[in-house]
C-alpha cells in the first residue's frame, strides 16, 4: 500500500452523508502469484444495497474478505466509512494499524456467511447475547432486551431457548443475522446466505433481508439469487475472473447485460 497517496495529516473520519460506506479504488489481492482481485474500484453508497454476483472462483468472497479484515489487500485503497481498511493516514503516511483499532474497525461490520457458524453449545438467545455482553460490555439485561427484539425481528421469538441443533438451516441463519445486528453495524455483508439451504428454506432469509434493507441498512450480498437481486438491490455488480464485468441497475443488467461473460453466467443461474 505504500504507493497510496495521503489524506491531510489527523484527518479527521468521514462520517457525513457524502462518503461512500465502501469505497474501493484499483483494489487488487494476490495469494502468491494468483492474482484474485485484479483492480476493483466501486463504490457502496450509504444505505444501498450491492449484489455482487459471478461464478464460483471470481474473488467475491475475497472481496468481502478484505472489507472486513479477514484478508488484506495487497494494492490499491479500500475504505470504509472514510477510513482505510486497516490503515490510518499520520503525517502524509500510512500506518498499519493497532489491533485494537482493526477490532473497533471490524465490529461496525456484521457478516453472515453460507454456513451459519452458530455457536452450537448456547441457545439461540445466547448467541445473539455474546458479542455484545463479551465484546461490549453490555449488561446482561440490556443485551437480552435487546436480543429478544432482535429475534422478533426475524421471527424467531417463540425460538429463544432453542440451541442450533433444533432449528432449520433457515432458522439458523435467520438467528446469525440477529446476532451480526446486535452489535449494531452500519454495514453488513452476506456470502451466499442461502446457498447452503434447503430451497423451501430460502424464502424466509430473504425475505428477512429484505425487511433489514428497507430499514436502510448498507448491505453488500453475494448471492445467485437473481430475484432478490432484481428485488432488493440499488446496483448489481458482476465479477469475472477477478474483475468487475459489468455494473448497473439490476434490472437493466438482468433483462439486458452488455458482456457475452455475463450472459453466459445469467443464462446459467436464471
Ligand atoms: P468466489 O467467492 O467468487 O467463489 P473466492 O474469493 O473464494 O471466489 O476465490 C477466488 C480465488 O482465490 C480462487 O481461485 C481461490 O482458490 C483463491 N483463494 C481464495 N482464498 C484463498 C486463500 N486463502 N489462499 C489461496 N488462494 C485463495
Ligand atoms: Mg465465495
Amino acid at each position: 500500500m505504500s504507493e497510496q497517496t495521503t489524506a491531510p495529516a489527523g484527518a479527521p473520519a468521514a462520517r457525513d452523508a457524502s462518503v461512500p460506506m465502501v469505497r474501493a479504488e484499483h483494489v487488487s489481492k494476490s495469494f502468491g502469484s494468483n492474482e484474485v482481485l485484479k483492480d476493483i474500484s466501486l463504490e457502496v453508497k450509504r444505505g444501498e444495497v450491492l449484489c455482487l454476483v459471478g461464478p464460483s472462483g471470481s474473488g467475491k468472497s475475497t472481496f468481502l474478505r478484505c472489507i472486513n479484515h479477514l484478508e488484506q489487500v495487497s494494492s490499491g485503497r479500500l475504505a470504509v466509512d472514510g477510513q482505510l481498511v486497516g490503515y490510518r493516514e499520520a503525517g502524509g503516511r500510512l500506518h498499519e494499524m493497532h489491533p485494537k483499532e482493526i477490532a473497533k474497525q471490524r465490529r461496525d461490520i456484521g457478516m453472515v456467511f453460507q454456513r451459519f457458524n452458530l455457536f452450537p453449545h448456547m441457545t439461540a438467545l445466547e448467541n445473539v447475547m455474546e458479542a455484545p455482553t463479551q465484546v461490549k460490555g453490555l449488561s446482561k439485561a440490556k443485551a437480552k432486551a435487546r436480543a429478544l427484539e432482535l429475534l422478533a425481528r426475524v421471527g424467531l421469538a417463540e425460538r429463544a431457548d432453542y440451541y442450533p441443533a433444533h432449528l432449520s438451516g433457515g432458522q439458523q441463519q435467520r438467528v446469525a443475522i440477529a446476532r451480526a445486528l446486535a452489535m449494531d453495524p452500519k454495514l453488513m455483508l452476506f456470502d451466499e446466505p442461502t446457498s447452503a439451504l434447503d430451497p423451501e428454506l430460502v424464502g424466509e432469509v430473504l425475505d428477512v433481508m429484505k425487511e433489514l434493507a428497507k430499514t436502510g441498512m448498507t448491505m453488500v450480498v453475494v448471492t445467485h439469487e437473481m430475484g432478490f437481486a432484481r428485488e432488493v438491490a440499488d446496483t448489481l455488480v458482476f465479477m469475472d475472473g477477478g474483475v468487475v464485468v459489468e455494473t448497473g441497475d439490476p434490472r437493466e443488467v438482468l433483462a439486458n447485460p452488455q458482456h457475452q461473460r455475463t450472459k453466459a453466467f445469467l443464462s446459467k443461474v436464471l
